[in-house]
C-alpha cells in the first residue's frame, strides 16, 4: 500500500472521508497529537487500528466526535452534573471524557470496558472530517506503539508509510501531548492520564478534582491502572533517558558531569534559556516553558534516535499546572529515572 500525505483541501477531506467510510484508516491531525482515525462503530475498521499500530488489544481508543448531539448514542446515561459542566468549558479542546458505554459502541474500541472514552476536538481539520464522514471517528495516537506519538505529518508517515492509504497534513500539532483523560463516572472527576487540561482548570469548574496515582510514578508488579494505556512503557526513545531535577545551577552541573562521564554519544534536552550553560556538548532545545517543551518533547524524543544517542539526559519541569503532563511523559519515555541534583 502506498501512503498518501495530502495538503487538507476540502476534496482531500472528502477523499479521507470517503476512506472512512468504506472501513480504511486516514492520518489526520489534532489540536493534541496526530490521530489514526477508523469508524468508530465498524469493529473489523477498528481492528485496522491495532493491526497498523501494533497496538496491544486491551489497550482502548477514543472516540471523537464534532456535535454534543453525537454524544447521546455512544454513552448509557446522562452526563453527572460535574461532566456537564466541563464539557461545556472545554469542549471542544484537548479533554476526554469517560462514560459507561451504549451497546452501540463495539467492544473492539474500548478493549472489552464497559466505559468508552470520547472527546470533541477543537482542531478545524479533524472537526471537518468528523463532519463530513458523519459518523463518530476511534483514533488513538497514530504512531507505532512505544513510539513517541507524532506531532506533525512527517513523524505519521515514518511510522505509518505502507500501513494506511492517506495522512492529512495539517502542520505541528498546538499542544503537541495527547489530551487530558478524566473518569467522570463517579462523583468527583478523577485524571487518569494528564493534558493540556490542568487539574486546576479541572477544580475550577467542576469544584472538585482527584489525580490518580499511577500518574506519576511506575506501577507495581501486577497492578491494573484504571486507564489502561498507562501500564505501557510510551514515548520511549532507543537512548537511555535519565530526568534531572533541580535548580537550573545544580541541574546543568550535574547534567554537564554525567554527559562527560558517558561512554557512549550522549545528548542533552534542555529548556532554551539555558542552553548556554552546556557549553559545546549536543543540545535540543525544548523550547521557553512548559508550554513550549509541551509542544517540543515529542519531536526532540524522536530527533534523539536520528542523531544515534546512547544516553540522553533532560531537565525536568516542576510536576504542576502543565508541568504534571509534561513530566508524566518525560517520567514514563525515562522509565522514571529520575536524579535530584543539589
Ligand atoms: P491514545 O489515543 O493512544 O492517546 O490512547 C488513549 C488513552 O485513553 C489510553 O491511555 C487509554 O488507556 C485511555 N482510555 C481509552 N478508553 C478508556 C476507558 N474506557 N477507560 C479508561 N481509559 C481509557
Ligand atoms: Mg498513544
Amino acid at each position: 500500500m502506498i501512503t498518501q500525505v495530502l495538503s487538507p483541501s476540502e476534496g482531500a477531506i472528502c477523499e479521507a472521508a470517503k476512506l472512512i467510510f468504506e472501513g480504511e484508516l486516514v492520518g489526520f491531525p489534532t489540536e493534541t497529537v496526530y490521530g489514526l482515525g477508523a469508524n468508530a462503530l465498524d469493529a473489523k475498521a477498528v481492528q485496522k487500528i491495532f493491526d497498523a499500530k501494533g497496538r496491544p488489544g486491551d489497550n482502548p481508543l477514543i472516540v471523537h466526535i464534532s456535535h454534543i448531539q453525537h454524544l447521546a448514542p455512544l454513552v448509557r446515561e446522562r452526563p453527572s452534573a460535574a461532566a456537564k459542566a466541563l464539557i461545556d468549558a472545554y469542549w471542544p479542546g484537548p479533554m476526554t471524557l469517560i462514560f459507561p458505554k451504549s451497546t452501540l459502541v463495539p467492544a473492539a474500541v474500548t478493549a472489552g470496558l464497559d466505559t468508552v472514552a470520547v472527546r470533541m476536538p477543537s482542531h478545524p481539520i479533524a472537526r471537518r472530517l468528523i463532519e463530513v464522514s458523519a459518523l463518530p471517528i476511534a483514533a488513538p495516537s497514530a504512531n507505532r506503539s512505544g513510539r513517541p506519538s507524532p506531532t506533525t505529518a512527517k513523524h505519521v508517515l515514518e511510522d505509518m508509510s505502507g500501513r494506511i492509504p492517506l495522512i492529512l497534513d495539517g502542520g505541528p500539532c498546538q499542544v503537541g501531548l495527547e489530551s487530558t483523560v478524566i473518569d467522570v463516572t463517579g462523583c468527583v472527576p478523577r485524571v487518569l492520564r494528564p493534558g493540556g487540561i490542568t487539574p486546576e482548570m479541572i477544580a475550577r469548574v467542576a469544584g472538585n478534582v482527584e489525580v490518580d496515582g499511577s500518574v506519576m510514578r511506575p506501577l507495581k508488579e501486577g497492578e491494573t491502572p484504571r486507564s489502561p494505556g498507562m501500564k505501557y512503557r510510551h514515548y520511549a526513545p532507543k537512548g537511555n533517558l535519565t530526568i534531572v531535577q533541580g535548580s537550573p545551577d545544580a541541574v546543568a552541573r550535574e547534567i554537564c558531569r554525567l554527559y562527560d562521564e558517558a561512554k557512549s554519544p550522549a545528548l542533552i534536552l534542555a529548556l532554551q534559556p539555558n542552553l548556554c550553560r552546556y557549553g559545546g556538548r549536543k543540545t535540543i532545545s525544548l523550547g521557553m516553558n512548559a508550554e513550549g517543551m509541551a509542544h517540543n518533547l515529542f519531536d526532540a524524543l524522536r530527533k534523539a534516535d536520528e542523531m544515534g544517542a546512547e544516553v540522553i539526559f533532560s531537565e525536568g519541569l516542576d510536576a504542576d499546572g502543565l508541568g504534571l503532563a509534561v513530566m508524566n511523559r518525560l517520567g514514563r519515555a525515562a522509565a522514571f529515572h529520575i536524579v535530584h541534583a543539589s
